[in-house]
Formats: C-alpha cells, structure tokens, sequence
C-alpha cells in the first residue's frame, strides 16, 4: 500500500516536471525512484552534466530525444536513467518481457554501457543482458526470454529477433541508439533499419551521437517521433 502511494507520488512528481527545465543542477532534484537515487549516490554521481540537464528531463516525460554531445559529456546516464525510470514507474517485473533495448555499435561500447547500467541499476529488480555475440547462439538464446532491458550490437541482435524462438520485442516501452554516427557510419543502417521493423511503433525512443550529420538525421527521420533537439556544444 505505502509503495502504491509512493508510486502515484512519483508519477505525480513526473507529470509536474517541466521537461524544458534548465534549472535542475543535480540528480537530486528530479523525480527519480528510490533505486536508481540510491545505484546514482552509490556511483557517486551527484551533479548533471550539460548534456543529462536537457536530456533527462525530456526522456523522464516520455519524449522522444535525439541528442548531439561529444564524447565525454556523459550521454550514457542521460539515457540510462530515463530508462530505468520507465519501466519502474511501469512496474515492469520479469513477466512483462523485454522492456528496453539498447543499440550500440561495437561490443566494447555495449559492455561499458552494460557496466554502467551494472552500477546504477544495482537497486533495482530489473534483469538485464548483453546481446554481442562471442557465445554461440543457442546459450545467448536461452537467456533471452527473461531479461527486461538488454544492450546489444545491431546484427546480433537481429539475427536473434529473427530466429529465437519465443522471443520477441512486441512489448518494448523504450529503445536506445547509442553512438547513432558510428551505427551508420560501420554500415548497419540496413540492420537497424530491420530491428525497428520488430519493434512496437507505441514506444520512446532516445538517439544519441557525438556528432550531427545527415545519416544521423536519416535514421531519426525513421525511428523517432516529433523528437525533441538536444544539441551540447560546451564541455560538461
Ligand atoms: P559519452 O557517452 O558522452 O562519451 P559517458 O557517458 O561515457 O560519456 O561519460 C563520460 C565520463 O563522465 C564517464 O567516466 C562517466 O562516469 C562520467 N560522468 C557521466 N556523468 C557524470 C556526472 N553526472 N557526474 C560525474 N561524472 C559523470
Ligand atoms: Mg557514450
């Protein structure tokens, strides 16, 4: 009962959120759910950067983002934490299948992004993978039915939407491209392009890159939805 009430308070908090808001300075200050408020002091992560001040709190109200901030400005936790947020104000449990689903182009950057998620995921009760290949097939398979937030590379995770059976994506709330410039520019437009056609059209989407560029705009004209410009020149 106390949880339900915090819960609606949350959402409440959520809906009063001004997402233009350039006044919150730190994590603190945002309406944010117990856990990752906890996993975000934990990893001591305190204030915002420039490019998570703009970014969170559109994604926490649900809108659509495509961000530009050069490497180094902390676009990770401008996407991880509005996804977290998501699917716990959704009391996503481990029956309600995959939540989330974060695109990156190699593996090296999926296992850090997964690290992070590690760290200020830590409190919550989400299960979560990695989707990069290097395992055979059938073992990363077995896992895949039970997870609710996975990062992944674009091909592998193709081949699984295609062919594991009992799996599929029909209930994604949010799907992340990460490092949008490099999806595009390894050439996996035609694998992204193939994954979105898995994906329900009912969801949020957050794109982020390093630079801006006409592929880039290319692959939001396709998988986003009236998004909101986030552009950080500065440094962080
Ligand atoms: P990008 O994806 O934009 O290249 P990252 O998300 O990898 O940037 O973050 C770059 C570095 O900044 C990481 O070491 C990360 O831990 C740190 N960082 C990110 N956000 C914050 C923050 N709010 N406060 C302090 N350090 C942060
Ligand atoms: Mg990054």
């Amino acid at each position: 009962k106390r949880d339900q009430e915090d819960l609606q308070q949350l959402k409440a908090a959520v809906a009063d959120l001004d997402p233009q808001s350039t006044e919150i300075k730190t994590f603190a200050e945002l309406p944010l759910s117990q856990p990752t408020t906890s996993g975000l002091k934990a990893s001591h992560f305190q204030t915002l950067t420039d490019v998570q001040q703009r970014a969170i709190p559109l994604g926490l109200r649900d809108r659509d983002i495509l961000g530009a901030a050069k490497t180094g400005s902390g676009k990770t936790l401008a996407f991880l934490v509005p996804v977290l947020e998501k699917l716990y104000r959704a009391q996503w449990t481990e029956f309600d299948g995959l939540g989330a689903l974060i695109i990156s182009p190699t593996r090296e950057l999926a296992v850090q992004i997964f690290e992070v998620l590690r760290k200020i995921g830590r409190y919550h009760a989400f299960s979560a993978g990695l989707v990069i290949g290097g395992k055979s097939l059938k073992e990363e398979a077995d896992r895949l039915s039970r997870m609710n937030i996975l990062v992944c590379t674009p091909g592998r995770m193709l081949q699984h939407l295609d062919q594991t059976a009992g799996f599929d994506a029909d209930n994604l709330q949010v799907l992340v491209l990460d490092e949008a410039d490099r999806i595009m520019d390894m050439g996996f437009q035609s694998a992204v392009d193939a994954l979105v056609e898995h994906l329900p059209k009912t969801r949020q989407t957050l794109m982020f890159s390093a630079t801006q560029s006409k592929k880039v705009s290319d692959l939001a004209r396709l998988s986003l939805k009236d998004p909101e410009y986030v552009s950080v020149h500065q440094d962080a």
